[in-house]
């Protein structure tokens, strides 16, 4: 299945190696269907296969997960998960800075 036209946009398609990052981390250079004019990159299967692959290597793999929200006294609690906690070395007792991005998304700096 060979793409000319960006499906997003109609823009042009071309064929080139783009830089994988996952979580801030860089996983390589892959080929993708990269749009010249919206920069979406599409990749195919067994590049996707191949980018799983390095990043479970890289112990990037499962760092995302499903949690309910709880309460404590009068605030509400997220719990985050160890393998989350463990790759941006977040501990008991750090302080972060809690603040929305947007209605949809929270975001925690670690300070
Ligand atoms: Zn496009």
């Amino acid at each position: 299945m060979k793409r000319n036209k960006c499906e997003e946009c109609g823009g042009k398609i071309i064929r080139k190696k783009v830089p994988f990052k996952l979580y801030g981390v860089e996983l390589g250079l892959f080929p993708a269907d990269f749009c010249s004019k919206c920069n979406e990159e599409v990749y195919d299967e067994s590049t996707l296969e191949k980018i799983n692959k390095i990043a479970k290597q890289k112990g990037l793999w499962g760092l995302e997960s499903r949690t309910k929200v709880g309460e404590v006294g009068n605030s509400l609690d997220i719990r985050i998960g160890r393998k989350i906690a463990d790759f941006i070395g977040l501990r008991k007792g750090k302080e972060v800075l809690v603040h929305p991005e947007n209605k949809k998304r929270i975001i925690i700096d670690i300070v």
